[in-house]
């Protein structure tokens, strides 16, 4: 039931954006008994929400931004589920003023974290709490239980953690939901989240390729493939979604549904992000870069109209005497790849909790990402696991039971890998993923030889292997070696 916003002062939460997602966490939030003080921009959303879903619980309907702050209980939680960047800004300007110290401003966008840095620090000096929020499950998961990575204050989290682990996912009876860290953490979270979802769909994506290409097989067939991969290792939700497409029939015309859908992929803000991001900490996470890149080259039209029937492939053809030994193969390179992307993107949020002082609890990340989100799997058990076993884990890799894991399928990785670049199809993450996994491991890198170049034209300095200290060579002149 809905009741006037003349009843002030009684809502325990409030949503203001109520398009898709706000409108789907709205209801969440009344279905577990919430009293939700709703408002958006265009009040007639509002209106909708409350004419629809009435039966869900109650809500406070208000057409104005005061009457909405006035219909919330203190301390004031608001929920701003708006489109991020610009917009964001608007609606946070228009609400500080009607708030009170000791309120929370919680921002559930998709915002960069960058810009809830900033925020949060221009709210804590008006005595507010600010929250940047991950939210992921899309709309589906907002509405019956997404993932959710809150940063801000540990006073903050305290009261309202309860509110949002009541309307998170669950796994095994446990909220995917849990106190991130300070200012930007929440929302850094969320992007190396969105990030690993572009690694783990483009690894995918090419195992898609190479047995389509390899073994000739027809959508549905490969469908049938994912399906019984769900049922191991690489059980996920992104598996899962992949073998339903692959056996839809397109109903205009009758074929295979991915078959009519055309293969250039958008790679919007947080892919782009998480890869920008990656350089300025220079952690290498190539599985998500070269994700990114792939959704670009895909989109790159005009370089791939000029270069198609124009560039000699001189590739071997394919000849599989045992198409079972190959897909298993597929699958084992699939899961080591995987692993290693998500190796990075651990790697990634240590080297940030590090930098901006957020320690960051990585098995509680992984925890919360079982249920709700997109990249939901049942390996992510296995990663709380190992930061449990070891907090201070340097490499995900280097946990005895991933090591053991991809040490399984080392030899199949090396043979698709090889494979697909005799055979002319593409695998920029499969290959970049075994290129880091021999780079991590190698005794000696080539990076010797770029630190002597380094020196030889730009008098960079090296240190050496059996001395300690900092060394240049005078190499126009009589090559002695100086200490610098
Ligand atoms: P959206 O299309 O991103 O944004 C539309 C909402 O923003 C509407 O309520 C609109 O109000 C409001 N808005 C836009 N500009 C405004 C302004 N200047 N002042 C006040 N309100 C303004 O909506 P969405 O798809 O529901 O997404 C909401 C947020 O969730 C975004 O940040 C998005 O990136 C994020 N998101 C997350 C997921 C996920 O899986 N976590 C999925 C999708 C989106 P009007 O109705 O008045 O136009």
């Amino acid at each position: 039931m809905s009741v006037p916003s003349s009843a002030v002062g009684t809502a325990q939460i409030g949503v203001t954006g109520l398009a898709v997602m706000g409108r789907n966490l709205a209801r969440n939030f009344a279905r577990h008994g919430y009293t939700v003080a709703v408002h958006n921009r265009t009040y007639a959303r509002t209106q909708s929400l409350v004419a629809d879903h009435a039966s869900d619980g109650t809500f406070v309907p208000s057409e104005s931004m005061a009457d909405f702050v006035a219909s919330l209980a203190r301390p004031r939680k608001v929920v701003v589920m708006v489109q991020a960047g610009a917009p964001t800004d608007a609606v946070i300007d228009e609400l500080v003023p009607l708030l009170e110290p000791g309120d929370i401003v919680v921002d559930a966008g998709n915002a960069h974290f960058p810009d809830t840095i900033r925020r949060e620090a221009a709210l804590r000096d008006k005595g507010l709490h600010f929250v940047g929020t991950g939210v992921s499950g899309g709309e589906e998961g907002a509405l019956n239980g997404p993932s959710i990575m809150p940063g801000g204050t540990t006073e903050s989290y305290e009261s309202l953690g309860p509110i949002l682990e009541a309307i998170s996912a669950k796994v095994d009876g446990v909220p995917c939901c849990t106190h991130v860290g300070p200012d930007g953490a929440g929302h850094f979270v969320k992007m190396v989240h969105n990030g690993i979802e572009y690694a783990d769909m483009q690894l995918i994506a090419e195992a898609y390729d190479l047995l389509r290409s390899g073994l000739g097989a027809s959508a549905p067939e490969i469908g049938e493939v994912f399906a019984a991969w769900n049922t191991g290792d690489l059980e996920s939700f992104l598996i899962e979604v992949t073998a339903e497409v692959l056996a839809h029939t397109d109903a205009a015309t009758g074929r295979p549904f991915v078959d009519v859908v055309a293969d250039a992929a958008e790679q919007k803000g947080t892919g782009r992000w998480t890869v920008q991001n990656g350089l300025e900490l220079g952690v290498p996470i190539t599985g998500i870069a070269e994700a990114t890149f792939a959704r670009a080259l895909s989109g790159s039209a005009p370089q791939r109209a000029a270069a198609r029937g124009v560039l000699p492939a001189d590739t071997l053809a394919w000849n599989i005497p045992d198409p079972g030994a190959f897909m298993e193969d597929v699958r084992l390179a699939l899961y080591a790849s995987k692993v290693v992307a998500y190796s990075q993107g651990f790697d990634q949020i240590a080297a940030a909790s590090a930098q901006y002082g957020w320690d960051i609890d990585r098995g509680a990340m992984a925890r919360i990402w079982r249920g709700g989100c997109i990249i939901r799997a049942k390996f992510l058990d296995r990663i709380t696991q190992a930061y449990e076993r070891d907090p201070n884990l340097p490499l995900l890799l280097a946990d005895p039971y991933f090591t053991a894991a991809v040490a399984n399928g080392v030899a199949a990785w090396r043979r698709v890998v090889s494979a697909a670049a005799a055979h002319g199809v593409p695998t920029p993450a499969f290959s970049s993923s075994l290129a880091y996994y021999d780079g991590v491991r190698a005794e000696r890198l080539p990076a010797n030889l770029i630190q002597a170049q380094r020196d030889f034209f730009g008098a960079h300095t090296y240190r050496r292997t059996d001395r300690d200290g900092t060394f240049h060579t005078d190499w126009s002149g009589d090559r002695a070696e100086q200490t610098w």
